[in-house]
């Protein structure tokens, strides 16, 4: 048995789609209003040939900057330009003193140990995401591990949001043979036989 296929049979599926978000903010604010709109950026993507990440950065009911994925096609693959951190260097260009305690960071796919930190380093309130990167994904990191710079930084994390749409989008990407950015890879065959 291939590594991966040993890792992909250890990996569950979510049988559930859109698990309850939390109280608090549930009561104010629309989570699907704000990931379809990051979803219209992966969207977006997708249709350039790069791989369907989209992110929406929101502060007090408004989104204030966007970011799309870029850098998965041609031969020069660039690992920088992942959706959340063109989102985080447009609101760093912004150059607006916002409480960032309370801006809520949209991503369609989980991000990964480098957005994770990058967002929890800014200081940022809180990731809400709609596809769990089961190869990727960094969100569920023992913080408390690291540290103290990190252990003191406290940030929420809501996963879920619109899973299946984000899904069918990767579906895409991946069906599609031209794509090479992580064919084949455990986040391929993971969506592959969904
Ligand atoms: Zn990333």
């Amino acid at each position: 048995m291939k590594l991966t296929e040993a890792v992909l049979a250890t990996l569950k599926i979510p049988k559930t789609v859109n698990r309850k978000p939390d109280n608090e903010s549930s009561l104010f604010m629309d989570y699907n209003f704000f990931m379809e709109k990051a979803l219209e950026r992966a969207r977006k993507a997708l249709y350039s040939g790069e791989f369907p990440v989209g992110c929406v950065i929101v502060y007090e009911n408004k989104i204030i900057v966007t970011g799309s994925r870029i850098g998965t096609t041609g031969n020069f693959i660039n690992e920088i330009d992942h959706a959340e951190l063109v989102a985080l260097k447009r609101l760093a260009e912004l150059k607006e003193n916002v409480d960032r305690s309370k801006i809520i960071l949209f991503s369609t796919l989980e991000p990964c140990l480098m957005c994770y930190s990058a967002t929890l380093i800014n200081g940022i309130g809180k990731i809400v995401y709609a596809y769990e990167d089961v190869m990727g994904g960094c969100t569920r990191c023992n913080l408390t591990k690291l540290s103290p710079f990190y252990t003191e930084r406290q940030i929420k994390v809501v996963p879920d949001i619109l899973r299946n749409k984000s899904l069918e989008l990767f579906k895409v990407y991946f069906e599609n043979q031209k794509n090479t950015y992580w064919k084949g890879s455990l986040l391929s065959q993971y969506t592959l036989r969904q």
